[in-house]
């Protein structure tokens, strides 16, 4: 079965007026679309197409090397996406008590966790993502450059911001900062929570 885009759990004006709905149709239907497509067609054809594409995320170095570089991209974008959609369109605005006190210590609470998250996602040069990993049980705050996948370093994902100009160019142009601040207000903190506790 080759892959398809998740459908989403909210409408595209459902995070207005932070992330604006031309921009959410874009992103989903365009360029996650094309992620997804571009994805099944590297994959067509092999024993790893029938496989989640996190399974073959970690396992990169195993592909066939003229697909390994289109599978980075492609497959990187096709499930960065899918987690991306699911961290925004929540009901609460902040982390539940656990996940404020896992914070603590890493980040100095939840100020200290967005400040350098923020700090992330502003310093990552050019295309990319800041996230919020679990990483051999830590957590930690880390970007990645154009797709790739935390998934691919054998981290688990717990939030992402995408900060590609695709993201955000529509509504705030060259102004990341500004994008990322408004962003915080449509985080789906029961993801996170969820996500937090499955993989502890
Ligand atoms: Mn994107």
């Amino acid at each position: 079965m080759p892959y398809t885009l998740p459908k989403l759990a909210y409408s595209y004006d459902a995070l207005e007026p932070h992330i604006d709905a031309k921009t959410m149709e874009v992103h989903y239907s365009k360029h996650h679309q094309t992620y997804c497509d571009n994805t099944n067609k590297a994959l067509a054809g092999t024993e790893w197409a029938e496989k989640p594409i996190e399974e073959v995320l970690m396992n990169l170095e195993k592909l066939p090397s003229e697909k390994r570089n289109a599978v980075r991209t492609m497959g990187g974008g096709y499930c960065n996406h899918n987690l991306f959609w699911t961290f925004m369109g929540g009901p609460t605005r902040e982390p539940t008590a656990e996940l404020k006190s896992a914070l603590e210590k890493p980040f100095g609470g939840f100020d200290g966790f967005r400040e350098k998250f923020e700090a992330a996602a502003l310093g990552q040069f050019g295309s990319g993502w800041a996230w919020l990993v679990l990483d051999q049980g830590q957590l930690k705050i880390t970007q990645t450059s154009n797709q790739d996948s935390p998934v691919s370093m054998g981290q688990i994902p717990l939030l992402a911001v995408d900060v590609w100009e695709h993201a955000y160019y529509l509504k705030y142009q060259n102004r990341r900062a500004e994008y990322v601040k408004a962003w915080w207000n449509v985080v789906n903190w029961d993801e996170v929570a969820r996500r937090f506790t499955e993989a502890k």
